[in-house]
């Protein structure tokens, strides 16, 4: 399929001899079929194949996207051919129904829908009964018999048409009508009568003019090309734009036009229209579901500007359409094998489909059906292990109300998309942007949203809204975000100039706390505890599923025993990474280990200068060697007292590590632990540099109560230490200052050069474990040594760990298997993998480390160049998010290949950030990885992804059908 690029390139005005512009549709059959989706559109795709299928369907054409695609490639022109098979289509359809378009007496009036391959709700409006003209309603009046709905048919198609095409606010027109029914004393559309709706029009035509300094167009046929046209226009404007960015659906692939007979919901009590879904979008419940108005036109139920009725109320209204629509939908819920999403008009008792496609649906639905459809025997549990989103799972995982928690419910509305929000109140989008954007939680509380609110949902933690039904806008883009949100709360009133919510006397003020139950409904005053979620009932059934299915074994990276045990619950078998460093941060050991730092320096210099003078004291004789043993003493007497600094500062840190790693161990029952040694710069634990000075020029100034600060701060015991202790500090601190600190001295580099710090984190892993041992419990350690470039780095630390492991294991007597391995962030280390591998029992990718290092960007400066790359598409996207399979990915597959040759049973694994993320995953599944970590909260999301990969890769050669 030739881009818009391509076309550009080619000059575009060849056409190839098979290119068709337009497919028509209706009488019994169609030119195109469901498989098209391509060149229709979904929309247009679906209504092609429903015709073929015998539903129901008003006839009409489908404008091709290759028309789009031409359009914007030649300067706004249309394919030469175009006119000519658009004029054939139309004549065909007009003999079909026997009425004309702009005809006066019996006008056909059609609808232009536009319709991409794939569906973006509410990006692009839909034209309703066009073909209108002021001699033409009086036409559709006399011929209906119903003059009160050929106004109604009149103003509709002037408000939408003006907004849409002649891109006026639709907010005018809405004020025009607010302005009427308020002058009528009426409450609803529905209860202006034929007269009003007349008047009505005319204003709005007058509006019009004024507006756009024209007269609204009368001509039929210009009034087709001008919806035409803005709908290809449409596929560019701000909105359009972003919802493609936000779902990764190509810029260049364009969209189709349906033109298509228009069938009425409004011609009175016996007529209306609704949408709905084959299951419940929400849940998954395999229950008929959907929402309907009498006396009403498609846009009215979606856009909340009624309360739309459910659909069980049609079973009683009109049990006979409702029958229909029922064998209808399920029979293209067996045909798709997928939930459908529909939507359908009645007129004067005749039932017409207008629409199906699979349902979006949120991940809790997602699941509950895939898993429900594989027993109903409909899919097989591969095909239900690729309809789930493996990113969605993580709407699985959003908090619940804590269920002890006491609730203020201050209103109810419906359960539009499901799980727990708390924020404070927000009355419209851009607010709700900013302030999310500073990380602040809020819920965004709106009348009702429109695709202009986007950005403020994306912001928000939930959406609240007055108006609109399960279908209404807020409701579809929640579920698609993932975001809990309550629509249609009838008893709230928002005030968006105001910005406050009332519930009868009660006022909520933007800022105030309020709480929202996606999936009861219930809106709360304040913040009310959440809990978090765990995997249970289809959740559990479908993992289960995945992991029959899967090679890949999925790892959790986790420090602290309560991580590990929520790893656990998500179906964690190991730890992956273990940052020991994370511990060293807490309140009661810090200090500790800024002993050991202030010391460490002072330590390795002495002791240098000693073992110097030893050295030279062994070939030396009479008065030197007297002068020797001098100096000698001197040393050790200056040596005592920091190296006891030191080691005490070690030997308390010691029974800290112990028991987390006891913890640790004792949470993962058996599973492997990968621990790693000390990784960041040592900075990292002292003040910062800049504060110090300030403090230190400060201090002979400060009050008593600045100065306790400063103790407290700089956890010194008393003013006068701090008074001695500052310059000492800050000495330091300016010692350990790099200039690239990423690079410097950290890692293994530390171990190597404090081996003490190296040994003393070995024995307290292994004392760990054969405690562990001992209590009967079983455990294997895995010892991970950090940012080695080369094998003799790995040589140095391994030897320490191996002595202080059998000198521990001996000493308790016991029996324990473990492993010291390696990371493989360095790319020379990748490269040499081979050698690397004579030492190293496994491997585990850092990847955060290995792309930064492989792209020579620093990951924390790379935020300001890296968003315009992939803007521009100078990178296919974020290297840091999703593993670059093609550089890094090449040292990746390098290394296991080269690292197994050497030892064939190396373990091979990755802890970076990637292993939560889907296409890495798949990568490393690729790459033939024995197992991926991630965050707690990713493991079922990687677990899908591993299930996924695994099934893909069996099924690429016998499912291409
Ligand atoms: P969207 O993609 O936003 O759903 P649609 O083109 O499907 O836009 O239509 C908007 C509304 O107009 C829907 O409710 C649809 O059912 C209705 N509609 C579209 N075409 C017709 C038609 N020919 N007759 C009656 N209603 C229509
Ligand atoms: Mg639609
Ligand atoms: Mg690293």
């Amino acid at each position: 399929m030739s881009t818009i690029e391509d076309a550009a390139i080619n000059g575009g005005t060849e056409k190839s001899m098979s290119e068709k512009y337009v497919y028509y549709f209706g009488d019994g059959a169609a030119e195109g079929n469901g498989s098209m989706k391509d060149v229709l559109g979904g929309k247009g795709a679906g209504l092609a194949e429903m015709t073929n299928a015998g539903v129901p369907v008003p006839p009409g054409f489908t404008i091709t996207t290759g028309v789009c695609r031409h359009y914007y490639a030649n300067g706004r022109q249309l394919p030469r051919e175009f006119g000519a098979e658009q004029d054939a289509a139309l004549a065909r359809l007009e003999s079909s129904l026997g009425k004309t378009l702009g005809d006066a007496d019996d006008p056909l009036l059609v609808s232009v829908r536009s319709g991409a391959k794939f569906s973006m709700p509410g990006m692009m409006d839909t034209i309703l009964n066009l073909g209108l003209n002021d001699k033409a309603v009086h036409g559709l009046a006399a011929k209906t018999g119903n003059e009160r709905f050929a106004w109604d048919c009149y103003r509709r198609f002037i408000q939408m048409f003006s907004s849409v095409v002649m891109e006026l606010e639709k907010n005018e027109f809405e004020h025009i009508i607010e302005a009427m029914k308020h002058k009528k004393k009426v409450k609803l559309d529905t209860e202006l009568t034929a007269k009003d709706l007349e008047a009505l029009t005319l204003e709005f035509k007058r509006h019009v003019r004024k507006r756009v300094g024209r007269d609204f167009p009368q001509d039929a046929r210009e009034q087709l090309a001008m919806a035409r046209d803005a709908v290809f226009r449409s596929w560019n404007n701000d909105r359009a734009i972003y919802y493609r960015k936000q779902n990764q659906i190509p810029d260049d692939i364009g969209t189709a036009v349906n033109v298509q007979a228009m069938v009425f919901g409004n011609m009175g009590d016996t007529s209306g229209t609704g949408v709905g879904f084959t299951r419940n979008p929400s849940t998954g419940e395999n229950h008929f579901y959907g929402e309907y108005l009498t006396n009403a036109q498609g846009e009215d139920v979606v856009a909340g500007v009624r309360t739309p009725h459910p659909i069980d109320d049609l079973e009683k209204e009109m049990p006979d359409c409702f029958r229909q629509l029922h064998e209808i939908t399920k029979r293209l819920e067996k045909h798709y094998r997928d939930i459908q999403d529909f939507e359908f008009t009645i007129q004067e008792g005749k039932l017409y489909l207008l629409q199906t496609r699979n349902g979006k649906r949120t991940a809790q639905a997602a699941v509950r059906i895939a898993v429900e459809m594989v027993k109903e025997g409909l899919i097989t549990e591969k095909e239900a292990i690729l309809r789930v989103e493996p990113a969605s799972l993580d709407q699985l995982l959003h908090p619940r109300l804590d269920p002890k928690a006491k609730v203020n419910v201050i209103a109810k509305g419906l359960s539009a998309s499901p799980g727990a929000a708390v924020g404070i109140a927000v009355f419209d989008a851009d607010t709700a942007a900013e302030m999310g954007h500073a990380k602040k939680k809020v819920i965004l509380v709106r009348k009702e949203t429109t695709p202009d609110d986007i950005h403020g949902m994306d912001a928000a933690q939930g959406i609240l809204t007055a108006t609109g039904g399960m279908t209404s806008h807020a409701a579809v883009v929640a579920r698609g975000m993932g975001k809990p949100c309550v629509s249609g709360v009838s008893a709230i009133h928002v005030n968006e100039k105001a910005r406050t919510m009332t519930v009868d006397k009660l006022v909520v003020k933007e800022g105030d706390w309020i709480t929202i139950d996606g999936s009861t409904g219930r809106v709360m005053l304040g913040a009310v505890p959440t809990m978090e979620a765990a995997v249970s009932g289809e959740f559990a059934e479908f993992m289960a599923i995945a992991d029959k299915h899967r090679r890949l074994k999925v790892r959790s990276n986790a420090d602290i025993p309560r991580d590990a045990l929520k790893a656990r619950e998500f179906g964690a078998e190991g730890i992956g990474l273990c940052r020991t460093e994370h511990m060293f941060f807490a309140e009661e050991r810090l200090p500790h280990v800024v002993q050991m730092i202030m010391a460490a320096p002072q330590v390795k210099a002495l002791g240098e200068k000693l073992a110097a003078k030893e050295k030279q004291l062994d070939g030396s004789i009479g008065g030197e060697n007297k002068k020797l043993k001098t100096e000698i003493a001197v040393l050790k007497k200056e040596l005592a007292a920091p190296l006891k600094s030191y080691k005490s500062a070690l030997a308390k840190l010691l029974p800290f590590q112990r028991a987390d790693f006891y913890g640790l161990f004792k949470a993962m029952k058996g599973y492997p632990v990968t621990i790693r040694t000390l990784d960041p710069p040592l900075h990292e634990f002292l003040p910062k540099r800049e504060d110090l000075m300030v403090d230190i020029a400060t201090l002979p100034r400060a009050t008593a109560a600045q100065k306790k600060e400063m103790v407290k701060k700089y956890r010194f015991k008393s003013v006068t230490q701090l008074k001695a202790g500052m310059p000492d500090l800050l000495r330091r601190v300016e010692e350990l200052h790099e200039f690239n600190p990423m690079m410097g001295h950290r890692g293994c580099r530390l171990g190597i050069t404090y081996p003490e710090v190296t040994e003393m984190q070995a024995r307290a892993i292994f004392e760990a474990a054969v405690k562990i041992v001992k209590e009967g419990g079983s455990v294997v350690p895995e010892v991970m040594i950090p940012l080695i470039g080369t094998v003799e780095e790995l040589k140095d630390q391994g030897a320490i760990v191996r002595r202080v492991a059998e000198e521990t294991i001996a000493k308790a007597g016991v029996k324990l298997e473990y492993l010291v391995g390696t990371m493989i962030e360095i790319p020379r280390a990748a490269l040499t993998a081979g050698r690397v591998a004579e030492v190293a029992e496994f491997f585990s990718f850092g990847t955060n480390d290995l792309t930064q290092m492989t792209y020579g960007y620093s990951r924390d400066d790379a935020g300001k160049f890296l968003p315009e790359y992939v803007n521009r598409k100078i990178l296919p996207g974020d290297p840091f998010v999703s593993v670059d399979q093609e550089g890094v990915g090449m040292l990746m597959d390098w290394a296991v290949k080269n690292g197994r040759e050497t030892r064939g049973k190396l373990k091979v694994g990755i802890c970076g950030e990637h292993g939560g993320d889907p296409a890495s995953v798949e990568f490393c599944h690729r790459t033939n990885l024995d197992y991926v970590s991630c965050s707690p909260f990713r493991v079922p999301l990687a677990r899908l992804a591993a299930a996924q990969a695994a099934v893909r890769g069996t099924t690429a050669e016998s499912d291409r059908r």
